[in-house]
């Protein structure tokens, strides 16, 4: 490897030893500790455009992103001076500022679907306040979601949910009891008859349809516009609100995320990641009168002490702002493709069944004989394989995303080189692979 530097993971190994007495698996969110591919987690120090940077002072080109909210690359020198001068007039105040204002005008501005706007402090609480929004509004109980999708750890959204629920093997999770998921239909991604039939099962008693409309958290499927289509008018037919979680795709797969790519608007949107520049903001939003149901406006409770937070306000604006103006999205989507095809071709010439899905800078791998359209066919791909492909790139400095039912992310700041040299890198793993041979059978 030239031009990335490999060093053992010492210090790493330590570390997570020390983390694992003072946090639960040693780290703060699941799918960190590596559970689904084995090998001892990095251990961060910092990161700058295209590249994370280990504690044992290993540099790998990152297409991991922070699970997204990094589109302009690590530490944009443009949105770490924002946020400095910010933290220079305070932290947080709990009263309204000018910024929460702008933020909200510039997503209205990306999203023509949101009217009006809320903002939270995660991905999470966006869809738990949405579908909270979504029953008020109805005066009904049930939700639909789909087998695959995730949609934060909301008790009533953790369901078939996909992504660290999927590899961890939790269909949901101890301590949330029946009541709170028997309201929750969960049905398979992609089948528009199976959700025609709900709604007809389930006479007005649906108050809202939740999905990610192109998925992340069970790698990349990209549905046919139809589908989507179809959704909406099923939710109007019905009286139910379709909600689009585009945390994950908001402002990444377009600028005004799918909405923008399908030519869609959904009543209801959910934002994150992005939105907050790399700083804990949630968002949900979308018609006005729905929107005017939230407290104080209307009865729906929903507050937030640090909502609104100006550091994470100022990170979000102002890479909302720069993605204006650069509007990297046709270069962001030709670097994925030619990191795909790259991939591509190196699993062919290994003889290595691999499909690669992409929306825009999003893109999975999946080691399966076939293209993945739901959670079912996500669930054949080889994850062994997928472990030792992973493990082979960590350890020639490429950090993929350490689950097979992952999205990964590249960013403004991935330069051709780098594309190139992760196609170099993903050679050299499926070779050592294809020779090894698939070692589960
Ligand atoms: N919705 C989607 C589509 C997500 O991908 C995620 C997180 O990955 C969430 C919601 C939850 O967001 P957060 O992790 O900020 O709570």
């Amino acid at each position: 490897m030239s031009q990335l530097r490999v060093n053992g993971v010492e210090k790493s190994r330590e570390l997570m030893e020390r983390a694992r007495a003072v946090i639960p698996g040693g780290v703060n969110s699941p799918v960190r500790a590596f559970k689904a591919v084995g090998g001892s987690p990095r251990f961060i120090s910092w990161a700058e455009g295209s590249r994370v940077h280990d504690c044992d002072g290993t540099i790998y080109i990152d297409y991991v992103g922070s699970w997204g909210p990094m589109i302009l690359g690590h530490a944009h020198h443009e949105v770490v001076e924002a946020i400095r001068e910010a933290a220079g007039h305070g932290t947080s105040y709990g009263a309204p500022t000018e910024l929460e204002v702008r933020l909200a005008e510039k997503i209205r501005d990306f999203f023509p679907s949101i009217e009006k706007v809320r903002l939270v402090n995660s991905g999470t609480e966006a869809t738990m306040s949405a579908i909270r929004l979504a029953r008020a509004a109805t005066g009904r109980s049930l939700i639909v979601k789909f087998d695959g999708c995730y949609h934060g750890h909301a008790d009533s959204l953790l369901v078939q949910a996909g992504s660290g629920v999927a590899t961890l093997g939790l269909p949901d999770s101890p301590g949330v009891p029946a009541a709170f998921t028997e309201h929750t239909l969960t049905l398979p991604f992609g089948d528009l008859e199976a959700v025609r039939q709900a709604f007809e099962r389930h006479p007005e008693k649906i108050a809202a349809v939740i999905l990610e409309p192109v998925t992340g958290n069970m790698g990349v499927v990209v549905p046919p516009r139809e589908y989507l289509e179809g959704l909406l008018r099923l939710g109007d037919e019905h009286g139910a609100i379709v909600i689009f979680d585009e945390v994950m795709t908001g402002f990444r797969v377009a600028a005004g995320g799918a909405q923008e790519r399908f030519g869609l608007k959904a009543p209801l949107t959910c934002l994150g990641k992005i939105v907050g520049g790399g700083l804990p903001i949630g968002a949900y939003g979308g018609k006005a009168e729905i929107m005017d149901l939230v407290a104080p406006a209307g009865p729906v409770y929903q507050a937030g002490t640090l909502s609104g937070n100006p550091l994470a306000v100022t990170a979000g604006l102002k890479t909302l702002e720069i993605l204006e103006r650069d509007d990297p999205y046709a270069a962001l989507e030709e670097k994925t493709r030619l990191l795909g095809e790259g991939v591509l071709e190196q699993a062919r010439r290994h003889g290595i069944p691999l499909q690669v899905q992409q929306c825009g800078s999003m893109f999975t791998a999946f080691f399966n004989e076939n293209p993945v359209t739901a959670f079912a066919s996500a669930k054949q791909s080889d994850t062994e394989r997928y472990s030792r492909y992973f493990t082979g790139l960590l350890e020639r400095g490429v950090y993929m995303a350490p689950s097979q039912f992952e999205a990964g992310f590249v960013s403004a700041a991935h330069s051709a080189a780098d594309i190139e040299a992760t196609i170099a890198e993903v050679g050299e793993t499926l070779a050592e692979m294809a020779q090894d041979g698939p070692r589960a059978e």
